[in-house]
């Protein structure tokens, strides 16, 4: 008898046929960006099989500490409601430097101490990069634009939601391969689009573009130590510079219950780094809060470098394949990409993705 097909027989009749001249997109790297990018293919109408995902590893810098704060803008808080459909509350980021033993707003103390906030920055340069080579403002989260800054506080994980979606379309979507120059170069022939997020140097090896101080990029590394505290929430503030020179750490970022420590140059000497967090902590806290020893081995960022490319320059931009899309901080090289920036860049391009929506 005459079986009827069910709509999973056509849809898979309609794949292996149709699917096959569809036009496909590859996503390099699945760190937050990627994993923005694919969700937002898929929830545009875009079909799991048109997309191939390359990547070393799930998660990227976000599983090491990186990404804290989702900044609030139109577009965040549009790609939460439309994209990723979980609940958010808005609240402000509360900021704080440490100065002459004491805790100063952040950005409030440099708007009225304006020449004091401009040495604090250099010495805030100087300690991150060593020279005041290239020196700008935005290193410290940008004082003056940064007035009443507001973030998205999502109810869950929002990055593990948006992997569980697109494992539900497809859990053996990422393949595990390290994309370099060779590798690269066969893609752009065979895809459609290219959406590219790992760092920027395969590509521009590939194009012959000078790939500036190679060992910037190699050697500046960014380490995070947690320490676990025993209280709930003891501060005002989520983060704190730490400009002074006495201390190894330049940052410290406050969680509910333990805290991130951001270090160049990293010493193995985890009890001197131990002792100059609990001083700190004492300070603000006079000895309520005791700073908890951690079992977790340290986090290390390799990249972070110092940015070294210009992507405005047009020269470089008109040299980039019209099939590759440069996304998030390291592809487009540019430390002020944060994941806002990544999110309305990618509303941006809704009009060339819909060309891939059968
Ligand atoms: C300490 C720190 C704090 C930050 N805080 C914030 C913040 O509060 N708010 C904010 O919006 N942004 C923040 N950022 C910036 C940025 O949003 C995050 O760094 C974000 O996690 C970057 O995600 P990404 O996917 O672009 O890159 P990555 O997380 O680096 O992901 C890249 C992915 O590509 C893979 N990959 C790399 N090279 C290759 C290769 N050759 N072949 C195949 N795969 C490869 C990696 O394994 C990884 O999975 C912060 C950054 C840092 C370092």
């Amino acid at each position: 008898m005459f079986k009827p097909v069910t709509h999973q027989c056509y849809r898979h009749f309609l794949y292996k046929y149709i699917g096959e001249t569809m036009k496909k997109i590859a996503v390099i790297g699945f760190g937050v960006t990627g994993i923005s990018a694919v969700k937002y293919l898929l929830s545009l109408g875009i079909k799991i099989n048109q997309i191939d995902v390359f990547s070393k590893d799930v998660g990227g810098e976000y599983n090491k500490g990186g990404l804290k704060y989702i900044l609030h803008t139109f577009n965040t808080e549009k790609f939460f409601d439309d994209v990723i459909k979980m609940d958010y509350v808005i609240e402000r980021v509360n900021g704080a430097v440490f100065v002459g033993g004491f805790v100063h707003p952040f950005p409030e103390f440099f708007w009225y101490e304006r020449e004091i906030g401009d040495e604090i920055q250099k010495r805030y340069w100087l300690k991150t990069r060593k020279s005041l080579d290239g020196f700008d403002t935005g290193c410290m989260n940008e004082p003056w634009n940064y007035k009443n800054q507001l973030k998205i506080v999502p109810d869950g994980d929002f990055i593990q939601s948006m992997v569980n979606d697109i494992w539900n379309a497809n859990q053996y979507i990422v393949k595990k391969q390290p994309i370099d120059s060779e590798v690269l170069a066969e893609m752009i022939n065979k895809y459609d689009l290219i959406i590219y997020t790992i760092p920027i140097h395969p590509l521009f090896n590939l194009l012959g573009i000078d790939s500036g101080k190679q060992e910037h990029y190699e050697s500046a590394k960014l380490t995070i130590q947690r320490f676990q505290i025993n209280k709930h929430k003891p501060f005002w503030f989520e983060y704190l510079y730490v400009p002074s020179f006495d201390y190894s750490f330049h940052r410290m970022d406050f969680k509910p219950s333990f805290i991130d420590v951001e270090i160049n140059d990293s010493s193995d000497d985890y009890s001197q780094l131990h002792q100059q967090v609990s001083k700190i902590v004492n300070t603000l806290s006079h000895g309520k809060v005791n700073v908890l020893h951690n079992t977790n081995p340290s986090m290390t960022i390799n990249i972070k470098g110092q940015i070294k490319y210009d992507l405005t320059d047009y020269q470089i931009l008109e040299k980039i394949p019209n099939n590759v899309v440069l996304l998030g901080r390291y592809a487009e090289w540019n430390k002020r990409v944060t994941w806002d920036k990544v999110v309305s860049r990618l509303f941006s391009y809704k009009k060339l993705f819909e060309t891939f929506v059968y």
